[in-house]
C-alpha cells in the first residue's frame, strides 16, 4: 500500500504548500508536545531517560482502561514493588489483589507471568527491540512498539486510538477502520522526529531518535486538542497541514466501516444467594469475556427458549425455587447483542456451592473481575 491512497488536495490547499517549506510536521509536533507535554506518573521529566519498567507498567495497565483510572494503580504498584526483580518476586495471587478493580484480570497474569520470565531468563533487564519484546507474556505488537520507541528510543510508532483519529485527520484517509490500520501505521511513522542537537543518545543507542516523545506527542494531541468532537484545531500545531480540516470535515474521520450488529442470542443468568453471598464462577481463561468472574448462565444462543434456558440453572440440594424477575437485561458485544432473562433464588444456609461455583459475600464485589453484562444482571437480580 503506497501513500497514494491518500486524499489529499495539495493542488487546492495552498496552505499544505506553505507549511512543506515551513517546518516540517515532526519538527512541529515534538515542539510542541516540549511546550505542552501532559505529566504522568509513568513519563520522565523533560531531559530524563525512561525506566523500562514504568514505560512497561503503564502501557500494560493502560490496554482497556483509561489514563485517570490507571494512575493510582500505577502508584501502588510502583510503591510495592519498585523495579521488575521486586514484581517478579511476588507471588500471582498478591499481584491480583493488587490489581483487583482495574478489571481484564488477564492483564495482572500476563504481567506477573511477564517479570517472572525478565526476571528469571533476562537478569531483570528488559529486551531492548521490538522482536525481543513481543516473545514476552502480555506485549502484543502495539505494546512492543510503545515500549521499544518510549523506553528505548526505537524508530518505530506505536499506533493507538488517539493517534488513528489524529493522522487519519491530518491525511484525511479515506479507507475505513479496520482495514485503514497498515495505511494509517505508514502514515504515522512519517511522523517520527529526530533528535535535536546536542540531545542525549537514546538507550538503544540511536542518536536520531526521538521516536518515543513523537508517539506521545500524538497520544497527547489526540487526548487534548485532536479530540473525538469539536477538536480545537486552532491550538493544533499540524493545523496548516490538515487535509481534514482544510475540508471542514474533521468529524468525519476516522471512517468506520459500518458496524456488523449480529444476530441477537438469548440466554438465562441465575443470581443464587445464601444470606449475604452470591453465587459466582469464572468464565474459562480462553474466549469472551476470558477469565472474568460471572453469575451461572444458560448458553448464549440465537434459538434459545425460555424452558431449555432454565434447564440449565445450577443444581444443588436446596437451590430450589426459582424467580423469574420481570423485564430482561440486554447488552451489546462487539459481535452480537444479548439478552438475559434473570432468575433469582434463594439458598439456606450451608448450602454447598455446585462444581466449579464458589459463594463471595456481597459487599465484595467490587473486588471481582466483573463484566458490565454481570454487573447489570446482578443489579436486576438483586433490585440494586
Ligand atoms: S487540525 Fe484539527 S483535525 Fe487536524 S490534526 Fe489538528 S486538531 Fe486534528
Amino acid at each position: 500500500m503506497t501513500l497514494s491512497g491518500v486524499a489529499i488536495k495539495r493542488k487546492k490547499a495552498s496552505s499544505f504548500d506553505r507549511e512543506e517549506a515551513a517546518t516540517p510536521r515532526p519538527a512541529l509536533l515534538l515542539g510542541w508536545y516540549d511546550r505542552h507535554r501532559r505529566r504522568l506518573p509513568w513519563r520522565p521529566l523533560p531531559g530524563e531517560a525512561a525506566d523500562p519498567y514504568r514505560v512497561w507498567l503503564s502501557e500494560i495497565m493502560l490496554q482497556q482502561t483509561g489514563v485517570k483510572t490507571v494512575g493510582p494503580y500505577f502508584e501502588k504498584f510502583i510503591a510495592r514493588w519498585p523495579d521488575v526483580e521486586a514484581l517478579g518476586g511476588a507471588s500471582l495471587d498478591e499481584v491480583l489483589r493488587m490489581w483487583a478493580g482495574l478489571g481484564y484480570y488477564s492483564r495482572a497474569r500476563n504481567l506477573h507471568a511477564c517479570a517472572v520470565v525478565v526476571r528469571r531468563d533476562h537478569g531483570g533487564v528488559f529486551p531492548d527491540t521490538e522482536q525481543g519484546l513481543r516473545a514476552l507474556p502480555g506485549i502484543g505488537p502495539y505494546t512492543a512498539a510503545a515500549i521499544a520507541a518510549i523506553a528505548f528510543g526505537r524508530r518505530t510508532m506505536p499506533v493507538d486510538g488517539n493517534i488513528e483519529r489524529v493522522v487519519s485527520r491530518l491525511f484525511a484517509v479515506e479507507e475505513p477502520l479496520p482495514q485503514a490500520k497498515p495505511l494509517i501505521q505508514e502514515l504515522a511513522t512519517t511522523l517520527l522526529g529526530e533528535s535535536r542537537a546536542g540531545d542525549k543518545k537514546s538507550r538503544a543507542g540511536d542518536e536520531k531518535s526521538r521516536a518515543g516523545d513523537s508517539a506521545q506527542a500524538l497520544m497527547d494531541l489526540g487526548s487534548s486538542v485532536c479530540t473525538p468532537k469539536k477538536p480545537a484545531c486552532a491550538l493544533c500545531p499540524l493545523n496548516d497541514g490538515c487535509a481534514a480540516r482544510a475540508r471542514g470535515e474533521q468529524e468525519i474521520f476516522p471512517r468506520k466501516a459500518p458496524k456488523k450488529t449480529g444476530t441477537l442470542r438469548r440466554g438465562a443468568a441465575f443470581v443464587v444467594t445464601r444470606g449475604n453471598e452470591l453465587l459466582v464462577r469464572t468464565r474459562p481463561e480462553k474466549g469472551l469475556l476470558g477469565g472474568m468472574t460471572e453469575v451461572p448462565t444458560s448458553d448464549w444462543l440465537a434459538a434459545q427458549d425460555d424452558k431449555a434456558a432454565l434447564e440449565q440453572a445450577p443444581a444443588s440440594k436446596g437451590i430450589a425455587r426459582w424467580h423469574r424477575k420481570t423485564g430482561v437485561v440486554t447488552h451489546v458485544f462487539t459481535h452480537f447483542p444479548l439478552e438475559l432473562v434473570v432468575y433469582t433464588a434463594k439458598a439456606p444456609a450451608r448450602t454447598r456451592a455446585p462444581e466449579g461455583m464458589r459463594w463471595v459475600p456481597i459487599d465484595t464485589l467490587a473486588d471481582e473481575a466483573f463484566p458490565n453484562v454481570m454487573r447489570k444482571v446482578i443489579a436486576h437480580g438483586l433490585g440494586l
